[in-house]
């Protein structure tokens, strides 16, 4: 990695300001899907054995630079004592008075979590007085441990380091990027990628990344798939298509056709009838789809097509659901394309699963622990693995 580590880092009896991503789901001020807490666990270790004085700041939800109590911190603040085993602070504010004090007392190798920072506009806004506020509260000491909010240049991912002395990678930001930039620059062939998801749109700078990179295969899933079929005059019935994206479908056909990458489509799919949903679900072959017919997951001879595809793949990545995952019904094909995945870990292939969707049908699945990385990150995986720069990174010293 070229850019500096928190490894790099002299801690001891510093106060280091530590941007994680705890945007993690609460209800009824408890904490449930912990995994992106867990995930700033090593990290937040390091710096307490290495006796620092740590800072936590994060996102939650959208507030939109207001005061909104459901998106308030403090029940992660008490999630993460428990999971740190040792008591956590917490300041009701993330600048000012409330967070200078609370960082002031700190002791070495105490752990305080500030207040959600988008109650504040200013950080949305990459505010440089709002940043300074932030620098304010450590002692020149910076780290990004936030992978999942690495894409967006706000206060604390990237204004904060102009008002610091070192800003530095955290543990999971740099296994993230070695991963990540690893299958993209140097994987070991053949490398296949899976992706699903509702718009081609959102996908585009990723398909034309993995093109570029020569990717060996790009099995795509999801309502995705779709585009590609109508814009070839296959019938899709009522399947969700996006018709402003027929030219740049054919485009992206026609550029992996000329740079020797296999595009490969569903076979078969799972429908119902658009009048009678709940009755009417069955597994036709993609040819089949009538006027009426919605299309939503993939079938199970493309599940197994999908998962031959994969028979000898050294690299594989995977982001967005086959269907409508969240659907009762309608999981099978990301499960299935889950478990495919697994098996091909388990012949010896480095796989990477980002996004919400595929990240939970992997642990539907029961497969996660053979996985070779599984990504915090959603929208950042895929602007990494455009080739962009992400700003959250960019903004880090080099080493
Ligand atoms: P994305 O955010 O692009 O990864 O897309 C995720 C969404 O795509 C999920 O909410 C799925 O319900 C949706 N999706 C996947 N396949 C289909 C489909 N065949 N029809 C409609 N929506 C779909």
């Amino acid at each position: 990695m070229s850019k500096l580590s928190i490894k790099d880092l002299d801690l001891k009896g510093k106060r280091v300001f530590v941007r994680v991503d705890f945007n993690v789901p609460v209800k009824e001020g408890k904490v449930g899907d912990d995994t992106r807490i867990r995930a700033a666990m090593p990290t937040i270790e390091h710096a307490t054995i290495k006796g620092a004085r740590i800072i936590l700041a994060s996102h939650l939800g959208r507030p939109k630079g207001e005061r909104v109590e459901k998106y308030s911190l403090r029940p992660v603040a008490e999630h993460l004592s428990q999971v740190l085993g040792t008591s956590v602070a917490f300041a009701e504010d993330c600048v000012g008075e409330k967070a200078e004090s609370a960082a002031a007392q700190l002791k070495d190798g105490e752990v305080l979590l500030l207040e959600n920072l988008r109650f504040h506009k200013g950080e949305e806004k990459n505010d440089d007085g709002f940043a300074k506020q932030l620098a304010a509260l450590c002692d020149g000491l910076y780290v990004n441990d936030a992978f999942g909010a690495a894409h967006r240049a706000h206060a604390s991912t990237a204004g904060i380091t102009k008002h610091v002395e070192r800003a530095a990678a955290g543990l999971l930001m740099e296994k993230e990027l070695e991963y990540l930039g690893r299958a993209l620059n140097d994987p070991e062939r053949p490398f296949v990628a899976i992706l699903g998801g509702a718009k081609v749109s959102d996908k585009i700078p990723v398909i034309n990344s993995l093109i570029e990179r020569r990717v060996d295969k790009i099995l795509i899933g999801g309502a995705m798939a779709y585009t590609f079929f109508k814009a070839e005059g296959f019938n899709t019935g009522k399947s969700l298509v996006e018709d402003e994206m027929m030219d740049t479908a054919r485009e992206i056909k026609a550029r992996a056709e000329a740079e020797g990458v296999r595009l490969v489509l569903p076979t078969d799919h799972q429908v119902v009838d658009r009048y009678d949903p709940l009755n009417s679900r069955k597994t036709i072959p993609v040819e089949f789809t009538n006027q009426g017919l919605v299309g939503l997951d993939i079938g199970r001879e493309t599940v197994a097509l999908f998962a031959h595809e994969l028979e000898g793949a050294r690299t594989i990545i995977w982001n967005g659901p086959m269907g409508v995952f969240e659907e009762k019904g309608f999981e099978e094909g990301t499960v299935g394309v889950a478990r495919a995945v697994a098996e091909a870990a388990e012949k010896g292939a480095t796989v990477i699963v980002g996004g919400g969707d595929s990240v939970s049908a992997i642990h539907q699945a029961g497969v996660a622990d053979k996985i070779t990385h599984i990504s915090t990150g959603g929208g950042a995986t895929l602007e990494f693995l455009a080739g962009d720069e992400l700003p959250g990174v960019a903004a880090l010293n080099d080493k």
